[in-house]
């Protein structure tokens, strides 16, 4: 079942609101997320809100895509834009929700490498 979540970078720059079920979360094994190794919850535009400045937001990846935003001034990486042939959608850090335990959770494995 989906809940709301406060999330925000290390240095409280990058905030944001998200409805998501933790229950799906999942790590990629694409070539960018083995390096960051973030425990991802995926959920629809609609239920992702940027509360902070996108000037606080730096972006990395391919447009055609994925966009990675992370935050200037601490670097975390806190979420990422994507799109596919089936949609949009927002792919959340869920180490950065507050009261989300992400250690606690048993993430499935989304094969990215052999698909971006
Ligand atoms: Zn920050």
């Amino acid at each position: 079942m989906s809940k709301e979540y406060k999330g925000k970078c290390h240095c409280g720059s990058v905030q944001f609101n998200v409805s998501a079920d933790l229950n799906n979360s999942f790590k990629c094994n694409c070539s960018f997320c083995v390096r960051r190794a973030s425990t991802l919850v995926k959920v629809d535009d609609s239920k992702f809100t940027l509360e902070s400045s996108e000037n606080e937001l730096g972006s990395y990846g391919s447009r055609d895509f994925s966009d990675h935003y992370f935050c200037k001034n601490c670097g975390i990486q806190c979420y990422t834009r994507f799109k596919n042939e089936k949609g949009s959608g927002v792919m959340v850090n869920v180490g950065c929700l507050e009261g989300a335990d992400s250690y606690s959770l048993k993430p499935s494995i989304f094969e990215g490498a052999n698909k971006l």
